[in-house]
């Protein structure tokens, strides 16, 4: 029988898919082959339980969550059975992720069609079920229009095969069929993007009676997908994206008529407004030109000058309407644009107005034509509200995402909902819409249904949902006998968390709630990021368990605050949750909406062992300054006594560290004082200060040397502080947040005071961009000046606010100093970690400028080394760090070949690889300053 768990931890994770709604479900089973589900199925069936099948669990209107089962396909049933490259076919299993299938199809030159932004992760069956469709949609049709054959399990139990012809194979449908001829004939499949309701124009006798048709859109309501043979689509050879600027969106909607007979694959419609959003988190994006809307436009080509010709035809063509077009030759520009574009239902996570802003509303689809009319009214449909939202979506197909500022968290905030969307609603219907355009109805729209249809339609809805699922078990609730869309409504069920919390959650509104209440859902930490240079998540990356994704953590945390499913902060369940969490910070910059769970988790640490006896790791490995401190009076004699064998297992017991982690060598002398044994350099030449952190100093002299010896070549006069600062980090990571502030604050009032009394400050040459220079070498500890500092002492902290800005890594300097050249690195073949930190505070680009201009040949690795400060070393945690070193790092260092220059300027990573692949790997200083090895 299935894997069940019905635990209060699961039962959180799955309480909620990408939607506004929490269902808590009794049990979540995770079948392993097809006769599983079965059994899952006819077990509900006899006990009268309700059944919801998740694939990737993506779905914003609320069609992935369900009391009673939850049924977990994604887990075990992610094949690709067979892959006919003559036929252009594939057999899958329901819950193979889009993305693998056209891995497994790009090799003959072929690709499924249809592709949801949410392709990393969402899974076949969850794409039939919510009948996906996506940008390309436009060139291939929809889900429904590439499915061949399903083999399902219906509500009734009866298992078949759906395909054209198949209605008469289930009892009483061909009689429902017949006896709606007319409403099916004249309300069904009006217009490409009709989401709404069940396709019923597919069962007709003169289209064929395909049942598999119609059941995709269904939502798991009708029967549960089994497996399912695809049709796959030729790729084109070549493609190039246009993008081409109009004053607003409107504008951009009302050009998009003008660019179909250019047949493009894709035209999607994009607001500046999340360009900005972009690029406030910090984000590179290419080029883009003028304008406060733009059409982005894929077009194909038997080959690339083929493409750039339709390219420089339609650039001409557009001319009249567009203020500007743009042509993305460089295919890693046209991939950022894609990924924004992507990642838009995360961007446009927070209104105009910087409120949050909700699903609900989110796809609503009109004939292409009335696309411009709609959005203007529509616009002004949210004015009235007092509303906003930043609109993108399909333009060439008629459908319109948006995100909106729902006022949950005031009272009458659910009135203003239901009025609002009620509104939309008789809007859309009245520019001959769809309330749903590729998501589905959910139980965010199905109650609306009647606005779009007769009762005569809705009548035959409901006699097709009585042949195939008479006892109402298959995710009740949604198209047929709809819960209210104002039920449930996750966001209404919360309280606020504010008082005596360790960090200032500025941007939430100093409280824990809203802050672990950013999750929406959509389930980017659910997929492998690593290859686009992204590291969230590693756990899951690891474990392949939703426990240890980044979503299932907001999840658990999100039942914590509100008290329900989950006891508090402190209870086992947030425990077991956030144990192989790494606080890699991976969350914080690639989550869309800014999950940052390495500071929830340090949150909950301080919250739950506040004033109690702490697990020994927080002794052993958060007081590492204190312990490193002390070895530096005898560096030697601490090194012999912890390499002993006996002394050393003991050690690693009493630290809680894993006793297969070697423990680290002090240097024999610190930096510091290598340093204070060194003549000064000249007075004159600018200066900069160099900051060494604990593990610079006491593990790492000789990145610290060789940053003297590259910025003193640089010109720059070094001064190192006369006293140990630490920043806390190994405090704040284990959650002693009482100690880690009062070690803090006394090394950022010192930096500042340093940072700020030197020539740099008043204008002299050390200025890079105008302020005094601090340098850093250990990534995760600048990354606490430029962030935790701020977030813990609070962003509006003078000292705090001199250090985050004076903070700079070695690459941002060297590469700001005016006339400052690279050494000549070229036949140097390196792999790079970045730190994860260094990518989700820092930034990596620096660095990877300052390595192109020396002419290093430089893979930079995505993903986690798996270390990870204390996470690694901990008892418990071994085999999840070395999985997720195994993830991207060590392949890549093993094919790199033993001659590749290792650059990592993490301590962790330089430590993780001397460990697991015997590699001593390089700071960036070292490698600057000549080191290879
Ligand atoms: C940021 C974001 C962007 C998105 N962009 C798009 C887009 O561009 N185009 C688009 O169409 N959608 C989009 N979606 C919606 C969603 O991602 C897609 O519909 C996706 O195909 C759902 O796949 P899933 O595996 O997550 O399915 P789930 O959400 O798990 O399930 C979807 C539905 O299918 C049912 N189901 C799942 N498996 C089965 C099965 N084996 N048998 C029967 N029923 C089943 C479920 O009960 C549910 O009703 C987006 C969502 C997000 C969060
Ligand atoms: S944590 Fe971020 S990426 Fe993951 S589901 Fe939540 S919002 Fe999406
Ligand atoms: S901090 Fe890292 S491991 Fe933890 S949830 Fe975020 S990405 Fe995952």
């Amino acid at each position: 029988m299935a894997g069940v768990d019905a635990s209060a931890r699961r039962r959180a994770e799955y309480s909620t898919d990408a939607s506004l709604y929490r269902v808590a479900p009794e049990l979540v089973a995770f079948p392993r082959d097809a006769d599983e589900v079965v059994a899952v199925v006819e077990t509900c069936l006899g006990l009268g339980v309700p059944l919801t099948a998740r694939g990737a669990g993506t779905s914003i209107a609320g069609n992935a969550v369900g009391t009673g089962v939850v049924m977990d396909l994604a887990r075990h049933l992610g094949r690709v059975r067979s892959l006919d490259p003559e036929a252009a076919t594939a057999r899958v299993e329901p819950g193979v992720v889009l993305d693998d299938l056209q891995a497994a199809a790009r090799p003959h030159g072929l690709r499924f069609g249809p592709d949801p932004s949410t392709h990393s992760r969402c899974t076949l069956g969850g794409m039939i079920g919510n009948n996906a469709c996506g940008s390309r949609a436009l060139a291939y049709g929809r889900t429904a229009d590439n499915v061949l054959e399903l083999d399902v399990v219906a509500g009734t139990g009866q298992r078949l095969v759906a395909r054209p012809g198949a209605v008469g194979e289930v009892p009483g449908l061909d009689a429902v069929v017949r006896a709606a001829l007319g409403p099916i004939r004249t309300q069904f499949g009006r217009f490409g993007r009709q989401g709404s309701g069940y396709s019923l124009e597919h069962l007709l006798p003169e289209r064929g009676g395909d049942l598999a048709q119609a059941l995709a859109g269904s939502e798991g309501t009708l029967a549960v997908v089994l497996g399912a043979t695809l049709r796959l689509v030729k790729a084109p050879a070549a493609t190039v994206l246009v993008v081409l600027g109009y004053p607003d969106m409107a504008a951009a909607a009302d050009a998009a008529g003008a660019v179909l007979p250019h047949h493009p694959v894709a035209l999607e419609g994009i607001d500046a407004r999340i360009i900005d959003v972009v690029r406030r988190r910090g984000r590179a994006v290419p080029d883009l030109p003028k304008g406060g809307g733009w059409l982005l436009v894929e077009l194909p080509g038997a080959t690339p000058a083929e493409a750039e010709a339709a390219a420089v035809r339609l650039t001409a063509a557009a001319g009249p309407d567009a203020l500007a077009a743009r042509v993305l030759h460089d295919p890693s520009q046209a991939a950022a644009v894609w990924r924004i574009r992507e990642d838009g239902a995360g961007f446009g996570g927070r209104s105009p107005a910087g409120a949050p802003a909700w699903a609900g509303w989110e796809d609503a689809a009109v004939p292409p034509e009335r696309l411009g009319a709609y959005l203007r009214d529509f616009e002004a449909l949210l004015a009235d509200h007092g509303l906003g939202g930043i609109p993108y979506g399909h333009f060439g197909d008629g459908c319109l995402h948006v995100r909106i500022d729902f006022p949950f968290d005031r009272p009458g905030g659910q009135a203003v909902y239901r009025s609002f969307v009620e509104q939309a609603a008789a809007l859309v219907a009245g520019h001959g819409g769809s309330m749903s355009g590729e998501h589905g109805d959910g139980r965010a729209r199905s109650e609306l249904l009647p606005l779009m249809y007769s009762p005569d339609a809705i009548g035959a809805m409901a006699a097709v949902k009585a042949a195939l699922d008479p006892r109402d078990l298959l995710n009740p609730g949604v198209l047929v006998r709809p819960r209210p869309f104002d039920a449930d409504l996750r966001r209404t069920m919360v309280r606020p968390v504010t008082g005596r919390l360790g960090f200032r959650y500025a941007e939430d509104g100093g409280d824990l709630t809203s802050a672990v209440h950013r999750c929406t859902g959509i389930g980017r930490c659910v997929a492998d990021n690593s290859a686009a240079g992204g590291v969230m998540c590693p756990s899951w990356l690891a474990t392949r368990d939703e426990k240890d994704t980044t979503r299932g953590r907001s999840r658990v945390l999100q039942e914590a605050v509100n008290g329900t499913l989950v006891r508090g902060l402190s209870s086992p369940e947030v425990r077991e949750s956030l144990d192989l969490c790494l606080a890699c910070k991976g969350c914080a910059s690639d989550c869309p909406t800014g999950v940052d769970m390495a500071t929830y988790k340090a949150e909950v640490l301080h919250q739950t062992y506040r004033r109690r006896l702490r697990p020994p790791a927080h002794y052993s490995l958060g007081w590492v300054p204190r312990w490193a401190a002390l070895a530096a009076r005898a560096p030697r004699l601490a090194n012999l006594l912890l390499a002993t064998p006996v002394l050393s297992q003991v050690a690693k017991r009493l630290a809680g560290v894993d006793r297969r982690r070697p423990l680290p060598r002090f240097a024999p002398q610190t930096l510091r004082t290598w340093w204070r044994r060194r003549p000064a350099a000249g007075p004159t030449r600018p200066r900069v200060l160099l900051w060494p952190d604990t593990f610079t100093d006491h593990f790492s002299p000789s990145a610290g040397q060789a940053a003297v010896q590259v910025l003193e070549d640089a010109g720059y006069r070094v001064e190192l502080p006369d006293e140990p600062l630490c920043c806390a980090l190994t405090w704040i990571s284990t959650g002693q947040l009482d100690t880690a502030k009062r070690v803090l604050r006394h090394a950022v009032d010192r930096l500042a005071t340093l940072v700020g009394e030197g020539p740099g400050s008043k204008g002299g040459s050390a200025e890079v961009r105008g302020a005094s220079v601090l340098v850093g070498l250990e990534p995760s500890c600048l990354a606490v000046l430029r962030h935790d500092a701020p977030a813990l002492l609070g962003a509006d902290d003078p000292a705090a606010v001199v250090v985050a800005r004076a903070a700079r890594t070695l690459a941002e300097v060297l590469g700001a100093t005016p006339g400052w050249a690279p050494p000549d690195l070229s036949g140097v073949v390196a792999v790079a970690q970045p730190h994860c930190h260094q990518h989700a505070v820092l930034g990596w680009e620096a660095d990877r400028d300052l390595l192109a201009r020396a002419g290093a040949e430089v893979t930079a690795v995505g993903g986690c080394c798996g270390l990870a400060g204390n996470f690694g070393a901990e008892r418990g945690h071994y085999d999840v760090s070395v999985a997720v070193a195994e993830t991207a790092l060590l392949p890549a260092v093993r094919a790199a070949g033993p001659d590749a220059v290792v650059l990592a300027d993490g301590f962790s990573c330089r430590t993780q690889l001397d460990h697991l692949a015997g590699r001593r790997a390089l700071h960036l200083a070292e490698l600057l300053a000549g080191g290879r090895r």
